[in-house]
């Protein structure tokens, strides 16, 4: 994937492909939206090198959650006419869904996070109300779905860092349930 050219605005905008990372097999994966301009796209890794990396990887940390595995809806870094990140397109999204089922067959996490509104629809389809407040976790076909906000959302202040924490929590306790079950 890292010689990938289905986008063409993204080969123009991107400084690398940045494909996931993390355990497989993982515990859980997280789905986020599309490496950054000051993060990812610099990095070579996604939520690295940003703020939103650092919350979501401090969040992580101080969970517990055991192996994880960390990826976008895309692996090339959209950016508007200003040279601001953007989000990308439905149809760049699109391209980009085999590289991500691609990564999930590999992982293989016991629960998939979907990081944003956007994530969350792509996951779970148009028609799943997206309520991180009172998250519910979602079985769509093999996978088990679970809604968080985004941690830009924490950086811009519309959340606080222990709000979100709280997001972590309650996937910590599925996790748990889910361990139990297999048992
Ligand atoms: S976003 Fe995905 S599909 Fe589009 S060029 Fe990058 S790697 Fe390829």
């Amino acid at each position: 994937m890292r010689e990938c050219a289905r986008c063409p605005a993204l080969v123009r905008s991107r400084s690398c492909v940045v494909p996931g990372d993390g355990a497989a097999p993982a515990a859980v994966a997280f789905v986020g939206l599309a490496p950054g301009r000051l993060g990812g796209d610099r990095t070579g890794l996604p939520f690295t090198g940003d703020r939103s990396g650092q919350i979501l990887r401090r969040m992580i940390d101080r969970a517990a959650l055991g192996p994880v595995f960390i990826t976008n809806l895309v692996r090339c870094n959209p950016r508007d006419a200003g040279g601001r990140n953007r989000d990308p397109s439905a149809r760049e999204i699109a391209n980009c869904r085999g590289h991500l089922d691609a990564e999930l067959a590999l992982a293989r996490p016991r629960i998939v996070v979907c990081l944003g509104r956007l994530a969350w629809h792509e996951m779970a389809g148009r028609a799943a109300p997206f309520d991180p407040r009172r998250p519910r976790p979602l079985r769509v076909g093999a996978m088990r779905l679970f809604p968080m906000y985004h941690p830009a959302y924490v950086v811009r202040g519309a959340c606080t860092e222990r709000a979100y924490a709280r997001g972590f929590a309650r996937l910590r306790r599925l996790l748990g349930a889910i361990a139990l079950t297999a048992d």
